[in-house]
């Protein structure tokens, strides 16, 4: 295939000489490619090496301690074999490593710590399936990566917290004056942490409660209390009345980096329930929760969306033809050139296999069929090796809805939907409906290419 785009978002560097893992490696490889991320694997010390210190994107670098047993030390007069203590000293220190090591190598305290003292990122204990290693790369890749924003909302004046040292971790600071007002601020705002100070709740004590009980309250959002002043009653009281968790926070500086850590899991979590492993895009969880948070948006200021719904065309034929692997890189290709021509405040989802999900923020109905006209367009251009010297054009259709004509996200997704259905009844390769006065330009040949 012939794009500048790299495919996959991230790599895994890995030094490993006799191959450990339980299957092959193309096997690997396949899983590594479902989660967004490709192998390049090493079987030398000095160019492992050499590539760790080129390398600055934000990849992982893993290394089987098996292959110590048969790399021989790079010393002149020695051709013993390399010990642990020179491989470890030769590693870039300015990275982090992911050590696989065997069940037996682990049992040793001693050796464990001179691991994770090691520059260590994480270490893995062999044998370990290719599914499980690469399962625990993608969440590391999750971790490392700038996420998304986490926001807090807070009641009271909590000491030694800073909007911008917050935002640099990905916390966005909402504070919030009223006790009175904080549940309806709240249903606005979708925070997904509220702090309240111990000054606060004990001057209203009910409003945990309030928070909690609505049936629409997001049920993963954390409410903690910051206790300034240490009173074991009054935490037995916040923890019996519905607050997650009590954050001792009567020093400066304690507050801040407990709730960095809370962020932080919350993010990884928001992750791996919302987003899609294989293309990193929304799932269908994340879309709807983000969806439904735009159009709420959209109704307080008064703006249109427009939504799209698109399904590759003919898309059981492209498996059947070139295999499974090549149509999932169809969908990978597809959600990069997707995402390319998203502008600021538009959601993209991967919604199920080969069916996508646009929502594009302040736009009408006949803007978005441009748009995701456009995209079609640029999908269709795409050329596809599907074999040396054979390329191939493959096709999608889309349909459109738009708010406020369609109230909920429901009602835009059923309307979108059925304008796909005949989009595909219509010939496929179009977006429905198409804005009167133009005709869509006659592109069937890419469809009945399939
Ligand atoms: P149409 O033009 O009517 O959409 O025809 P189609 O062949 O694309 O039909 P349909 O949308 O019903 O087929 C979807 C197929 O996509 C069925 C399923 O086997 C395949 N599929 C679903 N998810 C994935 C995936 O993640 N990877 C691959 N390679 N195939 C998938
Ligand atoms: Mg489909
Ligand atoms: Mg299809």
């Amino acid at each position: 295939m012939t794009s500048g785009t790299p495919l996959y978002r991230n790599h895994v560097l890995l030094l490993s000489q006799s191959f450990f893992i339980k299957d092959n490696r193309a096997e690997l490889l396949l899983h590594a490619h479902k989660y967004d991320f490709d192998i390049l694997f090493f079987d030398e010390l000095s160019r492992f090496v050499e590539a760790v210190a080129r390398d600055d994107e934000g990849n992982l670098y893993v290394i089987d301690l098996d292959a110590l047993h048969n790399m021989q030390s790079d010393m002149q007069d020695s051709r013993k074999t390399l010990m642990l203590g020179e491989l470890l000293q030769r590693l870039p220190g300015d990275h982090s490593y992911v050590y696989l090591q065997s069940a037996r190598q682990g049992g040793r305290f001693l050796l464990q710590q001179r691991l994770v003292d090691s520059n260590c990122l994480a270490y893995a204990e062999k044998p370990i399936a290719n599914d499980v290693l690469v399962d625990k790369l993608f969440n590391l890749f999750v971790q490392q990566k700038r996420g998304d924003l986490v926001r807090m909302m807070v009641l009271g004046d909590a000491p030694g917290l800073d909007p911008d040292a917050l935002l640099r971790q990905r916390i966005e600071l909402i504070p919030h004056a009223d006790a009175q007002t904080l549940h309806v601020r709240v249903k606005e705002v979708q925070p997904d942490i509220v702090l309240v100070t111990d000054a606060e709740y004990r001057r209203t004590e009910a409003l945990v409660r309030v928070l909690k009980k609505n049936i629409e309250a997001d049920p993963v959002r954390e409410v903690v209390l910051a206790q300034c002043r240490p009173d074991d009653a009054l935490s037995m009281n916040a923890l019996a009345s519905g607050f997650d968790a009590v954050l001792p926070a009567g020093t400066p500086g304690l507050l801040a980096p407990q709730l960095v850590n809370r962020a932080n899991k919350i993010r990884v979590n928001k992750d791996l329930i919302g987003k899609d492993r294989a293309t990193g895009l929304l799932n269908k969880v994340g879309l709807q929760r983000k969806a439904q948070e735009l159009i709420r948006q959209a109704a307080r200021e008064e703006r249109p969306l427009a939504f799209g719904v698109l399904d590759i065309d003919k898309f059981k034929t492209i498996n059947d033809t070139w295999g499974h692997h090549f149509g999932d890189i169809v969908i990978k290709r597809l959600s990069l050139a997707l995402g390319a021509q998203l502008a600021e405040g538009d959601l993209l989802s991967r919604f199920g296999g080969e069916e996508f999900v646009l929502v594009f923020w302040n736009c009408t109905l006949e803007q978005g069929w441009g748009r995701l006209d456009a995209m079609r367009q640029a999908f269709g251009a795409i050329p596809f090796e599907v074999k040396p010297g054979e390329v191939r054009h493959f096709s999608f259709s889309g349909g459109m809805a738009a708010y406020p004509a369609c109230r909920s996200e429901n009602e835009l997704f059923l309307r979108a939907d059925a304008m796909l259905y005949e989009a595909k009844q219509g010939g496929r390769n179009r977006i429905c409906p198409a804005p009167a006065p133009q005709r869509v330009a006659g592109t069937q040949a890419a469809a009945d290419a399939l």
